[in-house]
Protein backbone atom coordinates (compact mmCIF):
# COMPACT_ATOMS: atom_id res chain seq x y z
CA UNK A 1 0.00 0.00 0.00
CA UNK A 2 3.08 2.62 1.01
CA UNK A 3 4.51 1.71 -2.26
CA UNK A 4 1.45 2.13 -4.17
CA UNK A 5 1.28 5.44 -2.62
CA UNK A 6 4.66 6.28 -3.04
CA UNK A 7 4.52 5.65 -6.63
CA UNK A 8 1.45 8.15 -6.92
CA UNK A 9 3.08 10.93 -5.58
CA UNK A 10 6.06 10.41 -8.02
CA UNK A 11 4.15 10.57 -10.76
CA UNK A 12 2.37 13.76 -9.51
CA UNK A 13 5.57 14.77 -8.60
CA UNK A 14 7.30 14.36 -11.81
CA UNK A 15 4.10 15.80 -14.20
CA UNK A 16 4.36 18.83 -12.15
CA UNK A 17 8.24 19.26 -12.50
CA UNK A 18 7.53 18.27 -16.64
CA UNK A 19 4.68 21.34 -16.59
CA UNK A 20 7.19 23.78 -14.63
CA UNK A 21 10.44 22.75 -16.79
CA UNK A 22 8.82 22.92 -19.83
CA UNK A 23 6.29 26.05 -19.55
CA UNK A 24 2.63 25.39 -20.93
CA UNK A 25 3.41 22.96 -23.83
CA UNK A 26 3.62 19.67 -22.18
CA UNK A 27 1.03 19.11 -19.42
CA UNK A 28 0.71 15.83 -17.00
CA UNK A 29 -2.47 14.51 -19.21
CA UNK A 30 -0.18 14.65 -22.85
CA UNK A 31 0.88 16.60 -25.21
CA UNK A 32 -1.45 20.34 -26.47
CA UNK A 33 -1.87 19.94 -30.10
CA UNK A 34 -3.96 22.30 -32.24
CA UNK A 35 -7.95 20.74 -32.69
CA UNK A 36 -6.99 21.30 -36.78
CA UNK A 37 -4.11 22.19 -38.77
CA UNK A 38 -4.39 23.74 -41.64
CA UNK A 39 -2.23 24.29 -44.70
CA UNK A 40 -3.06 26.71 -47.10
CA UNK A 41 -1.18 27.27 -50.50
CA UNK A 42 -2.05 30.13 -53.00
CA UNK A 43 -0.50 29.09 -56.65
CA UNK A 44 1.81 31.46 -57.89
CA UNK A 45 1.26 34.00 -55.04
CA UNK A 46 4.05 36.18 -55.09
CA UNK A 47 5.14 37.75 -51.37
CA UNK A 48 4.51 41.15 -52.43
CA UNK A 49 0.89 40.67 -53.57
CA UNK A 50 0.09 40.90 -49.33
CA UNK A 51 0.92 44.74 -50.18
CA UNK A 52 0.06 45.22 -53.73
CA UNK A 53 -3.48 44.24 -53.09
CA UNK A 54 -3.84 45.62 -49.26
CA UNK A 55 -6.12 47.91 -49.51
CA UNK A 56 -8.36 46.39 -51.81
CA UNK A 57 -8.32 43.01 -48.93
CA UNK A 58 -10.87 42.94 -46.69
CA UNK A 59 -10.32 42.62 -42.69
CA UNK A 60 -11.10 38.88 -42.66
CA UNK A 61 -8.58 37.38 -44.86
CA UNK A 62 -5.07 38.34 -45.70
CA UNK A 63 -5.26 41.31 -43.41
CA UNK A 64 -6.30 39.14 -40.69
CA UNK A 65 -3.23 36.58 -41.05
CA UNK A 66 -1.22 39.70 -41.05
CA UNK A 67 -2.77 41.47 -37.96
CA UNK A 68 -3.41 38.56 -35.98
CA UNK A 69 -0.21 35.91 -37.20
CA UNK A 70 2.65 35.66 -37.60
CA UNK A 71 4.99 36.85 -40.34
CA UNK A 72 7.73 35.50 -42.37
CA UNK A 73 8.39 38.46 -44.62
CA UNK A 74 11.67 36.82 -46.21
CA UNK A 75 10.77 32.92 -47.02
CA UNK A 76 12.64 32.14 -50.17
CA UNK A 77 12.62 29.32 -52.05
CA UNK A 78 16.31 27.70 -52.30
CA UNK A 79 15.97 25.21 -55.20
CA UNK A 80 15.47 25.24 -58.72
CA UNK A 81 12.66 25.15 -60.54
CA UNK A 82 10.66 27.03 -58.91
CA UNK A 83 7.25 25.34 -59.97
CA UNK A 84 3.83 23.96 -58.96
CA UNK A 85 4.97 20.47 -57.94
CA UNK A 86 7.89 21.07 -55.79
CA UNK A 87 6.48 24.17 -54.26
CA UNK A 88 3.87 22.08 -53.09
CA UNK A 89 6.52 19.09 -52.09
CA UNK A 90 8.93 21.54 -50.67
CA UNK A 91 6.19 23.47 -48.69
CA UNK A 92 5.22 20.24 -46.97
CA UNK A 93 8.44 17.92 -46.64
CA UNK A 94 10.74 20.77 -45.39
CA UNK A 95 13.03 19.52 -48.54
CA UNK A 96 14.20 20.09 -51.80
CA UNK A 97 14.37 18.23 -54.85
CA UNK A 98 17.65 16.96 -54.40
CA UNK A 99 15.97 15.20 -51.10
CA UNK A 100 12.64 14.38 -52.51
CA UNK A 101 12.98 13.53 -55.76
CA UNK A 102 10.42 15.72 -57.06
CA UNK A 103 12.00 17.04 -60.32
CA UNK A 104 9.31 19.16 -61.76
CA UNK A 105 5.83 19.64 -62.87
CA UNK A 106 7.39 17.25 -66.03
CA UNK A 107 10.47 15.64 -66.50
CA UNK A 108 12.44 13.01 -68.09
CA UNK A 109 13.10 9.73 -66.24
CA UNK A 110 15.30 7.26 -68.46
CA UNK A 111 14.13 9.63 -71.36
CA UNK A 112 10.67 9.00 -70.97
CA UNK A 113 8.39 12.19 -70.35
CA UNK A 114 7.10 11.90 -67.24
CA UNK A 115 4.21 13.90 -65.28
CA UNK A 116 4.90 14.65 -61.24
CA UNK A 117 2.19 12.57 -59.83
CA UNK A 118 1.41 9.68 -62.97
CA UNK A 119 0.52 6.42 -61.78
CA UNK A 120 -0.26 3.80 -64.25
CA UNK A 121 -0.89 0.78 -61.07
CA UNK A 122 -3.67 3.21 -59.72
CA UNK A 123 -7.37 3.87 -61.49
CA UNK A 124 -9.45 7.33 -60.58
CA UNK A 125 -12.49 6.82 -58.21
CA UNK A 126 -15.18 9.17 -60.00
CA UNK A 127 -13.29 9.29 -63.23
CA UNK A 128 -12.42 7.34 -65.66
CA UNK A 129 -9.98 9.62 -67.61
CA UNK A 130 -6.79 9.52 -66.62
CA UNK A 131 -6.91 13.08 -64.64
CA UNK A 132 -7.62 9.78 -62.18
CA UNK A 133 -4.33 8.42 -62.71
CA UNK A 134 -2.48 9.79 -60.36
CA UNK A 135 -0.73 9.42 -57.02
CA UNK A 136 2.29 10.70 -54.58
CA UNK A 137 4.66 7.88 -55.53
CA UNK A 138 6.95 9.90 -57.15
CA UNK A 139 7.46 11.79 -53.84
CA UNK A 140 10.34 9.98 -51.93
CA UNK A 141 9.65 11.84 -48.73
CA UNK A 142 6.85 12.37 -46.14
CA UNK A 143 5.15 15.41 -45.49
CA UNK A 144 3.80 17.19 -42.00
CA UNK A 145 0.61 14.97 -42.74
CA UNK A 146 2.50 12.06 -42.56
CA UNK A 147 4.57 12.74 -39.67
CA UNK A 148 1.03 13.42 -37.54
CA UNK A 149 -0.25 10.16 -38.91
CA UNK A 150 2.79 8.40 -37.73
CA UNK A 151 3.70 10.27 -34.36
CA UNK A 152 -0.63 9.80 -33.39
CA UNK A 153 -0.60 5.69 -34.47
CA UNK A 154 -2.81 6.97 -37.50
CA UNK A 155 -5.44 8.70 -34.72
CA UNK A 156 -4.96 12.15 -36.97
CA UNK A 157 -6.84 12.38 -40.21
CA UNK A 158 -5.05 13.90 -43.09
CA UNK A 159 -7.37 15.61 -46.19
CA UNK A 160 -5.80 17.21 -49.61
CA UNK A 161 -8.01 19.53 -51.45
CA UNK A 162 -7.36 21.73 -54.62
CA UNK A 163 -8.11 21.69 -58.14
CA UNK A 164 -4.64 20.54 -59.35
CA UNK A 165 -4.13 17.00 -58.84
CA UNK A 166 -0.57 17.63 -57.96
CA UNK A 167 -1.31 20.55 -55.18
CA UNK A 168 -3.79 18.59 -53.67
CA UNK A 169 -1.45 14.80 -53.08
CA UNK A 170 1.51 15.96 -52.53
CA UNK A 171 0.60 18.43 -49.84
CA UNK A 172 -1.23 16.02 -48.17
CA UNK A 173 0.95 12.95 -48.71
CA UNK A 174 1.66 9.37 -48.45
CA UNK A 175 -0.48 8.17 -46.01
CA UNK A 176 -3.23 10.77 -46.33
CA UNK A 177 -6.89 9.83 -45.61
CA UNK A 178 -7.72 11.23 -48.90
CA UNK A 179 -6.47 13.76 -51.40
CA UNK A 180 -9.71 15.51 -53.76
CA UNK A 181 -8.65 17.51 -57.35
CA UNK A 182 -10.95 18.09 -60.16
CA UNK A 183 -11.20 16.02 -63.52
CA UNK A 184 -12.08 18.70 -65.86
CA UNK A 185 -14.03 16.49 -67.90
CA UNK A 186 -16.81 15.85 -65.60
CA UNK A 187 -16.22 19.27 -63.00
CA UNK A 188 -16.69 17.27 -60.32
CA UNK A 189 -13.94 16.49 -57.32
CA UNK A 190 -12.67 12.78 -57.56
CA UNK A 191 -9.61 10.78 -55.95
CA UNK A 192 -7.97 7.94 -57.29
CA UNK A 193 -7.40 4.07 -56.10
CA UNK A 194 -4.45 5.33 -54.08
CA UNK A 195 -6.80 5.92 -51.21
CA UNK A 196 -10.23 4.36 -51.78
CA UNK A 197 -12.24 2.40 -54.09
CA UNK A 198 -15.25 4.40 -54.09
CA UNK A 199 -16.34 8.19 -53.47
CA UNK A 200 -17.93 9.19 -50.32
CA UNK A 201 -21.41 9.46 -50.75
CA UNK A 202 -20.89 13.02 -50.07
CA UNK A 203 -18.20 14.01 -52.05
CA UNK A 204 -20.60 12.39 -55.06
CA UNK A 205 -23.67 14.77 -53.60
CA UNK A 206 -20.65 17.63 -53.19
CA UNK A 207 -20.10 17.39 -57.03
CA UNK A 208 -24.32 17.03 -58.13
CA UNK A 209 -24.73 20.37 -56.03
CA UNK A 210 -21.60 22.44 -58.07
CA UNK A 211 -23.12 20.60 -60.96
CA UNK A 212 -20.94 20.22 -64.30
CA UNK A 213 -19.11 23.41 -65.75
CA UNK A 214 -16.60 24.14 -68.91
CA UNK A 215 -12.72 23.87 -68.01
CA UNK A 216 -12.17 27.38 -68.42
CA UNK A 217 -15.28 28.52 -66.06
CA UNK A 218 -13.42 26.55 -63.24
CA UNK A 219 -10.24 27.97 -63.63
CA UNK A 220 -11.09 31.74 -64.79
CA UNK A 221 -14.15 32.72 -63.02
CA UNK A 222 -13.87 32.54 -58.94
CA UNK A 223 -16.27 29.52 -59.91
CA UNK A 224 -12.81 27.72 -59.12
CA UNK A 225 -12.10 29.39 -55.90
CA UNK A 226 -15.34 28.75 -54.62
CA UNK A 227 -14.96 25.43 -55.31
CA UNK A 228 -11.83 24.70 -53.72
CA UNK A 229 -13.05 26.58 -50.30
CA UNK A 230 -16.70 24.89 -50.27
CA UNK A 231 -15.24 21.57 -50.78
CA UNK A 232 -12.57 21.59 -47.77
CA UNK A 233 -15.52 23.07 -45.73
CA UNK A 234 -17.15 20.04 -46.43
CA UNK A 235 -14.11 17.96 -45.32
CA UNK A 236 -14.33 19.50 -42.09
CA UNK A 237 -18.01 18.88 -42.14
CA UNK A 238 -18.51 15.12 -43.10
CA UNK A 239 -14.85 13.87 -41.86
CA UNK A 240 -15.62 15.89 -38.90
CA UNK A 241 -12.13 17.14 -39.00
CA UNK A 242 -10.58 18.64 -35.30
CA UNK A 243 -13.86 17.28 -33.61
CA UNK A 244 -13.64 14.01 -32.51
CA UNK A 245 -10.37 13.89 -29.78
CA UNK A 246 -7.05 14.03 -32.18
CA UNK A 247 -5.43 16.41 -34.15
CA UNK A 248 -6.46 16.55 -37.43
CA UNK A 249 -4.87 18.56 -40.93
CA UNK A 250 -6.44 19.62 -43.99
CA UNK A 251 -4.54 20.91 -46.88
CA UNK A 252 -5.66 23.35 -49.21
CA UNK A 253 -4.79 25.20 -52.42
CA UNK A 254 -5.70 27.78 -54.47
CA UNK A 255 -5.12 26.77 -58.21
CA UNK A 256 -7.19 30.04 -60.47
CA UNK A 257 -4.79 32.08 -58.93
CA UNK A 258 -1.89 30.45 -61.14
CA UNK A 259 -4.18 29.80 -64.14
CA UNK A 260 -4.72 33.60 -63.94
CA UNK A 261 -1.80 34.48 -63.64
CA UNK A 262 0.01 32.68 -66.35
CA UNK A 263 -2.72 34.01 -68.77
CA UNK A 264 -2.72 37.57 -67.61
CA UNK A 265 0.49 38.48 -65.59
CA UNK A 266 1.01 40.03 -62.71
CA UNK A 267 0.04 43.68 -63.49
CA UNK A 268 -3.58 43.13 -64.90
CA UNK A 269 -6.77 43.64 -63.88
CA UNK A 270 -7.82 39.53 -63.59
CA UNK A 271 -5.17 39.09 -61.45
CA UNK A 272 -6.11 41.90 -59.01
CA UNK A 273 -9.79 40.23 -59.06
CA UNK A 274 -8.69 36.74 -58.27
CA UNK A 275 -6.21 37.93 -55.14
CA UNK A 276 -9.73 39.79 -53.98
CA UNK A 277 -11.83 37.01 -54.47
CA UNK A 278 -9.29 34.73 -52.73
CA UNK A 279 -9.29 36.87 -50.07
CA UNK A 280 -13.01 37.06 -49.27
CA UNK A 281 -12.94 32.90 -49.85
CA UNK A 282 -10.16 32.99 -47.13
CA UNK A 283 -12.16 35.15 -44.44
CA UNK A 284 -15.33 33.23 -45.03
CA UNK A 285 -13.32 30.30 -44.36
CA UNK A 286 -11.27 31.75 -41.22
CA UNK A 287 -14.77 32.43 -39.79
CA UNK A 288 -16.22 28.90 -40.65
CA UNK A 289 -13.75 27.71 -38.47
CA UNK A 290 -13.92 30.23 -35.90
CA UNK A 291 -17.35 28.45 -35.80
CA UNK A 292 -16.65 24.84 -36.26
CA UNK A 293 -13.50 24.34 -34.19
CA UNK A 294 -12.86 27.33 -32.14
CA UNK A 295 -11.00 30.52 -32.37
CA UNK A 296 -7.78 29.73 -31.33
CA UNK A 297 -8.06 25.86 -31.49
CA UNK A 298 -6.51 25.21 -35.02
CA UNK A 299 -3.05 26.25 -36.39
CA UNK A 300 -3.48 27.97 -39.87
CA UNK A 301 -0.31 28.56 -41.94
CA UNK A 302 -0.68 30.68 -45.67
CA UNK A 303 2.68 30.32 -48.23
CA UNK A 304 2.70 29.76 -51.63
CA UNK A 305 4.47 27.06 -53.91
CA UNK A 306 6.41 30.19 -56.53
CA UNK A 307 5.71 33.37 -57.67
CA UNK A 308 5.87 34.76 -61.53
CA UNK A 309 7.88 37.11 -63.15
CA UNK A 310 6.73 40.58 -64.52
CA UNK A 311 5.58 40.16 -68.41
CA UNK A 312 8.27 40.97 -70.84
CA UNK A 313 6.66 43.15 -72.49
CA UNK A 314 5.36 45.11 -69.48
CA UNK A 315 9.12 45.13 -68.69
CA UNK A 316 10.83 46.35 -71.85
CA UNK A 317 7.87 49.11 -72.36
CA UNK A 318 9.48 50.71 -68.83
CA UNK A 319 12.39 50.43 -69.81
CA UNK A 320 13.67 47.44 -68.03
CA UNK A 321 15.94 44.77 -70.10
CA UNK A 322 13.61 41.79 -70.66
CA UNK A 323 13.05 38.78 -73.30
CA UNK A 324 11.93 35.84 -74.28
CA UNK A 325 13.85 32.55 -74.49
CA UNK A 326 12.07 30.81 -77.15
CA UNK A 327 12.81 27.29 -76.03
CA UNK A 328 11.47 25.20 -79.42
CA UNK A 329 14.08 27.30 -81.30
CA UNK A 330 16.38 26.52 -79.05
CA UNK A 331 15.90 22.88 -78.81
CA UNK A 332 15.88 22.77 -82.64
CA UNK A 333 18.82 25.40 -82.49
CA UNK A 334 21.25 22.80 -80.27
CA UNK A 335 19.76 19.73 -82.34
CA UNK A 336 21.56 21.00 -85.56
CA UNK A 337 24.23 22.32 -83.40
CA UNK A 338 25.15 18.65 -82.42
CA UNK A 339 24.60 17.04 -85.70
CA UNK A 340 27.10 18.70 -87.71
CA UNK A 341 29.58 18.91 -84.67
CA UNK A 342 29.28 15.36 -84.39
CA UNK A 343 28.22 14.37 -87.70
CA UNK A 344 25.29 12.33 -86.44
CA UNK A 345 21.73 12.28 -87.51
CA UNK A 346 20.16 11.47 -84.58
CA UNK A 347 18.46 14.39 -82.25
CA UNK A 348 21.06 14.34 -79.27
CA UNK A 349 19.05 16.74 -77.09
CA UNK A 350 15.51 14.98 -76.07
CA UNK A 351 13.81 17.85 -74.24
CA UNK A 352 14.17 21.30 -72.47
CA UNK A 353 11.93 21.24 -69.63
CA UNK A 354 11.80 23.89 -67.18
CA UNK A 355 15.34 25.42 -67.54
CA UNK A 356 16.84 22.06 -67.59
CA UNK A 357 18.20 20.68 -70.92
CA UNK A 358 17.82 16.57 -70.95
CA UNK A 359 20.92 15.04 -73.51
CA UNK A 360 18.94 12.07 -74.79
CA UNK A 361 21.52 9.73 -73.21
CA UNK A 362 19.73 6.70 -75.45
CA UNK A 363 20.77 8.37 -78.26
CA UNK A 364 24.14 8.87 -77.04
CA UNK A 365 25.25 5.55 -76.06
CA UNK A 366 24.12 4.52 -79.42
CA UNK A 367 26.56 6.59 -81.05
CA UNK A 368 30.79 6.37 -80.38
CA UNK A 369 30.37 9.43 -78.66
CA UNK A 370 30.88 10.24 -75.06
CA UNK A 371 28.34 11.91 -72.69
CA UNK A 372 30.62 14.33 -71.22
CA UNK A 373 31.79 15.59 -74.84
CA UNK A 374 28.05 16.22 -75.59
CA UNK A 375 27.61 17.66 -72.64
CA UNK A 376 30.41 20.18 -73.17
CA UNK A 377 28.86 20.88 -76.69
CA UNK A 378 25.26 21.70 -75.68
CA UNK A 379 27.26 24.22 -72.97
CA UNK A 380 28.95 25.85 -75.74
CA UNK A 381 26.23 26.31 -77.98
CA UNK A 382 24.15 27.58 -74.83
CA UNK A 383 26.56 30.26 -73.78
CA UNK A 384 25.99 31.87 -77.19
CA UNK A 385 22.61 32.89 -76.52
CA UNK A 386 22.83 36.25 -75.29
CA UNK A 387 19.71 35.96 -72.87
CA UNK A 388 21.09 32.80 -71.27
CA UNK A 389 23.74 34.28 -68.06
CA UNK A 390 25.21 30.55 -67.13
CA UNK A 391 24.81 27.03 -68.83
CA UNK A 392 26.14 24.65 -65.97
CA UNK A 393 26.51 20.77 -66.24
CA UNK A 394 24.83 18.79 -62.83
CA UNK A 395 27.59 17.12 -62.00
CA UNK A 396 30.27 19.90 -62.27
CA UNK A 397 28.02 22.61 -60.37
CA UNK A 398 30.54 22.72 -57.47
CA UNK A 399 33.62 24.23 -59.80
CA UNK A 400 31.48 26.43 -62.04
CA UNK A 401 31.98 29.65 -61.95
CA UNK A 402 28.98 31.23 -60.68
CA UNK A 403 27.06 33.36 -57.51
CA UNK A 404 26.94 31.22 -54.43
CA UNK A 405 23.13 31.53 -53.93
CA UNK A 406 22.61 30.42 -57.38
CA UNK A 407 25.09 27.22 -56.75
CA UNK A 408 23.12 26.13 -54.00
CA UNK A 409 19.91 26.32 -55.65
CA UNK A 410 20.90 24.61 -58.37
CA UNK A 411 22.76 21.66 -56.07
CA UNK A 412 19.54 21.37 -54.18
CA UNK A 413 17.01 21.18 -57.20
CA UNK A 414 18.77 18.27 -58.81
CA UNK A 415 18.35 14.92 -58.54
CA UNK A 416 20.00 12.97 -60.92
CA UNK A 417 17.39 10.04 -62.32
CA UNK A 418 15.22 13.20 -63.51
CA UNK A 419 17.29 16.28 -63.61
CA UNK A 420 18.62 16.39 -66.59
CA UNK A 421 21.92 17.43 -67.58
CA UNK A 422 22.14 21.05 -67.94
CA UNK A 423 21.01 23.63 -65.79
CA UNK A 424 20.18 27.13 -67.74
CA UNK A 425 20.28 30.51 -65.92
CA UNK A 426 18.83 33.25 -68.00
CA UNK A 427 19.43 36.97 -67.40
CA UNK A 428 17.61 38.62 -64.65
CA UNK A 429 14.38 39.52 -66.25
CA UNK A 430 14.06 36.31 -69.48
CA UNK A 431 11.91 33.75 -69.43
CA UNK A 432 10.79 30.61 -71.66
CA UNK A 433 8.20 31.45 -74.13
CA UNK A 434 6.36 28.63 -75.94
CA UNK A 435 6.09 29.12 -79.80
CA UNK A 436 7.39 32.42 -81.66
CA UNK A 437 5.15 35.19 -80.23
CA UNK A 438 5.74 37.12 -76.58
CA UNK A 439 1.90 36.90 -74.63
CA UNK A 440 0.71 38.59 -72.39
CA UNK A 441 1.03 36.38 -69.80
CA UNK A 442 3.68 35.46 -67.85
CA UNK A 443 5.45 32.36 -65.73
CA UNK A 444 7.74 31.12 -63.13
CA UNK A 445 10.27 28.46 -62.44
CA UNK A 446 13.81 30.25 -61.95
CA UNK A 447 15.88 31.20 -59.18
CA UNK A 448 14.91 35.13 -58.91
CA UNK A 449 12.92 37.19 -56.42
CA UNK A 450 10.07 37.30 -58.24
CA UNK A 451 9.66 33.53 -58.65
CA UNK A 452 11.01 32.45 -55.36
CA UNK A 453 9.95 34.96 -52.80
CA UNK A 454 6.79 33.44 -51.16
CA UNK A 455 4.74 34.77 -48.36
CA UNK A 456 4.92 32.48 -45.12
CA UNK A 457 2.36 33.09 -42.58
CA UNK A 458 0.96 31.47 -39.54
CA UNK A 459 -2.42 32.15 -37.41
CA UNK A 460 -4.16 30.57 -34.42
CA UNK A 461 -3.24 28.19 -31.96
CA UNK A 462 -0.07 29.00 -30.52
CA UNK A 463 0.83 31.92 -32.38
CA UNK A 464 1.27 35.65 -31.28
CA UNK A 465 1.28 38.41 -33.73
CA UNK A 466 4.38 39.61 -34.64
CA UNK A 467 6.77 39.76 -37.85
CA UNK A 468 10.10 38.79 -39.13
CA UNK A 469 12.47 39.98 -41.64
CA UNK A 470 15.67 37.37 -41.23
CA UNK A 471 15.99 35.15 -44.41
CA UNK A 472 13.69 31.99 -43.95
CA UNK A 473 13.72 29.20 -46.66
CA UNK A 474 10.62 27.18 -47.77
CA UNK A 475 12.01 24.46 -45.50
CA UNK A 476 11.50 26.49 -42.56
CA UNK A 477 7.56 25.69 -43.01
CA UNK A 478 7.37 21.99 -42.49
CA UNK A 479 10.13 22.17 -39.57
CA UNK A 480 8.18 25.18 -37.94
CA UNK A 481 4.79 23.65 -38.27
CA UNK A 482 6.50 20.29 -36.28
CA UNK A 483 7.87 22.03 -33.88
CA UNK A 484 4.85 23.84 -32.83
CA UNK A 485 2.97 20.62 -33.12
CA UNK A 486 5.49 18.57 -31.31
CA UNK A 487 5.87 16.00 -34.11
CA UNK A 488 9.05 14.74 -35.73
CA UNK A 489 9.94 16.55 -38.79
CA UNK A 490 9.31 14.75 -42.52
CA UNK A 491 12.24 12.73 -42.88
CA UNK A 492 13.87 14.56 -46.06
CA UNK A 493 13.65 18.01 -43.60
CA UNK A 494 16.62 20.64 -43.92
CA UNK A 495 14.72 23.60 -42.28
CA UNK A 496 14.72 25.22 -39.15
CA UNK A 497 11.95 26.65 -37.08
CA UNK A 498 11.46 30.35 -37.65
CA UNK A 499 10.85 30.70 -33.86
CA UNK A 500 13.96 30.70 -31.72
ZN1 LIG B 1 2.08 26.73 -59.05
Amino acid sequence: MMKRKFFLFSVVLAALVMSLGCGTTVIAQGVQRPKLVVGIVVDQMRWDYLYRYNTLYCDGGFKRLMAEGYNCENTMINYLPSVTAIGHTSVFTGSVPAIHGMAGNNFYVDGRYTYCCEDTTVRGVGSDTKAGRMSPRNMLATTIGDELRVGTDFKSRVFGVALKDRAAILSAGHSANAAYWVDYSTGGFITSTYYMNKLPDWVVDFNKKIGKHPKAEIQYTSLGNRMTEEMAKAVVENEKLGQTGQTDMLTMSFSCTDMVGHKFSTHSPETQAVYIDVDRRLADFFSFLDKKIGKGNYLVFLTADHGASNNILFNQKHGIPAEGFFVEKALKGVNEYLKTKFNTTRNLVIGIEEYRVYIDHKAVDATSLCLDNVKKAVIEWFKKDINVAYAVDFERVAEATIPAPIKEKITNGYFRRRSGDVQLILNPACYDVYGDKIDGGTTHGQWNPYDAHIPFLLMGWGIKPGAMQAKTTINDIAATVCGLIHIQMPNGCIGNSVFK
